[in-house]
């Protein structure tokens, strides 16, 4: 059988949240998809795995919905086991910012979109400009732009902290990016609120760029919140870059583990060689403990 996953939102003043959250969930359960959506006055922003049939049908239902017509979805391809479980939430914000929430939709403040086609057009055009990614720390180990300015900081909260790195370029063209979109959507906004004068956002996000040009702008593989962990397309072709390496031995690696001592659980990438040799820990403290522990 063959899976979809689904990365979608859509900003769009939802009155009933907790009501939309109980449409949600019983369209999916009906469906049997699993993943993860968020929803709150200012949208709805959601992952999800099913059978390519039952994620057409949800895609054609949501088109048919006043509310929620009009997304771009993104397609990658599931393995079944994206997602252990269904998870629909009502929240603050469909993505945790901290920046503010938009409860009026039209007055939102956001960079101006680009598409990848017009990105692909400036990037071999040679003109100045800036790409600044906005995704996490250990997003952008396994992936990322050439030349691109990464945030680094270990969650979105803490895109403030980062924002002094990059003053001097106010008057400059920025382009955000993310993954999909979702957080660019408030990352260009509060960067035009602190005084940056030229900020666009990659529309559909880095995903987007990869389905269209894959191994080529964006050097690795895309990090996604589920069981996948990273993902690429058409990786199999010899243009296809590992870009991240075990942090162990230095080879390059696109394995993405996490410690095997419960209360450490930290993320990293490690190559299968060392990652045995280490029985799944990321130090020996970490082994240590374990031991102890059990
Ligand atoms: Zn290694
Ligand atoms: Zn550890």
């Amino acid at each position: 059988m063959s899976f979809k996953v689904i990365l979608y939102y859509k900003y769009v003043l939802v009155a009933d949240p907790i009501k939309a959250v109980q449409d949600q969930r019983e369209l999916c359960l009906r469906l049997g998809l699993k993943g993860r959506i968020l929803i709150s006055k200012e949208g709805i922003n959601g992952t999800l795995e099913g059978t390519k049939d039952n994620i057409a049908k949800y895609v054609e239902a949501m088109n048919s919905d006043e509310l929620f017509s009009g997304i771009h979805f993104k397609y990658s391809d599931g393995t079944g086991a994206s997602f252990l479980k269904l998870s629909i939430k009502a929240r603050e914000e469909i993505v945790t910012s901290g920046l503010g929430t938009e409860e009026n939709a039209e007055n939102r403040i956001t960079g101006k979109y680009l598409k990848p086609e017009e990105l692909k057009k400036w990037i071999e055009s040679g003109k100045e400009f800036y790409i600044v990614d906005m995704r996490n720390d250990y997003e952008q180990k396994s992936g990322y732009f050439e030349g691109s300015i990464l945030s680094n900081v270990p969650n979105f909260r803490d895109i403030p902290k980062f924002l002094p790195k990059i003053k001097h370029l106010k008057d400059k063209e920025i382009l955000t990016v993310c993954t999909g979109g979702v957080r660019c959507e408030k990352a260009s906004g509060y960067l035009m609120q602190n005084g940056f004068e030229n900020v666009y956002q990659l529309e559909g996000g880095i995903h987007s760029y990869m389905e269209k040009y894959p191994n080529e702008d964006f050097k690795g593989k895309l990090y996604v919140f589920d069981k996948r962990i990273l993902i690429g397309f058409n990786t199999e072709d010899s243009r296809h870059e590992v870009v991240s390496s075990c942090e162990r031995c230095g080879v390059k690696s696109e394995n993405y583990v996490n410690c095997a001592y419960d209360v450490c659980h930290r993320h990293y990438i490690i190559c299968e060689e060392c990652y045995k040799k280490s029985g799944g820990f990321c130090n020996l403290k970490c082994r240590f403990v374990s031991r102890l522990a059990s």
